[in-house]
């Protein structure tokens, strides 16, 4: 199964990272990576934040609005609504190790509105080297991807993600725990259902750790 993981292209972040280099050596490389066209249009980089290493390391897809604006992962609504499905699973988000699988804000410009816009998987797999990077240096015993794109990044393009919800799958010695975007909680028609679902998958991936 091709994945981010395994899939290689000339233009992408792996010229931009330091070989061996510590948490704090990579965040700053990050700053000034070029490996596809989102730096241009973003404020910044904003890089994984938290424990390292840490037991549990979770990835989002992007940042969106307010992380670009404040440099920091899950600091906008979706982040808000992780932090209380985390809360209500008992898992202490200040001990997870939180990033994404894209480093800069896609967007497009509606009057005065920022709005999101997915990757494409050329853009993801660009920004697998910083995502490597990461895992490698933070070591995490589970690594819970949390949507499609984040999913499609660590277990391939094919990957279906609603097969697999709460579920720990095996790639290449990884353990990856498998749930939805806290973002796609928050579009749900149902939204009181979907975080119940998103809950359930929490304290299920939690037993993992
Ligand atoms: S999205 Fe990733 S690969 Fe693209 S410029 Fe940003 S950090 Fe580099």
């Amino acid at each position: 199964m091709p994945s981010a993981r395994t899939s290689k292209s000339a233009d992408d972040a792996a010229q931009y990272v330091p070989e061996g280099a510590d948490w704090a050596a990579l965040r700053s490389a990050s700053c000034g990576c070029r490996g596809c066209g989102l730096y241009k249009d973003a404020s910044q980089t904003v890089f994984g934040e938290g424990p390292v290493p840490a037991r549990l390391m979770m990835v989002g897809e992007q940042p969106g609005d307010r992380e670009d604006v404040e440099g920091h992962v899950f600091v906008g609504p979706a982040g808000r609504l992780l932090d209380k499905a985390l809360a209500a699973a008992g898992i202490d988000r200040s001990q997870a190790y939180l990033t994404n699988a894209v480093k800069h804000f896609k967007f497009t410009e509606r009057g005065k509105r920022r709005i999101h816009q997915q990757p494409r998987r050329g853009e993801v797999v660009a920004c697998f080297p910083w995502l490597r990077e990461e895992i490698r240096v933070v070591r995490p015993r589970l690594v819970v991807v949390l949507g499609a794109v984040a999913a499609k990044a660590l277990l391939g393009a094919s990957f279906t993600l609603t097969a697999h919800r709460g579920e720990v799958l095996e790639q290449d010695g990884l353990r990856i725990g498998v749930t939805v975007h806290p973002s796609a909680v928050l579009r749900a028609e149902n939204r009181d259902e979907a975080y119940d679902e998103f809950v359930r998958d929490l304290k299920a991936l939690k037993k993992a750790l």
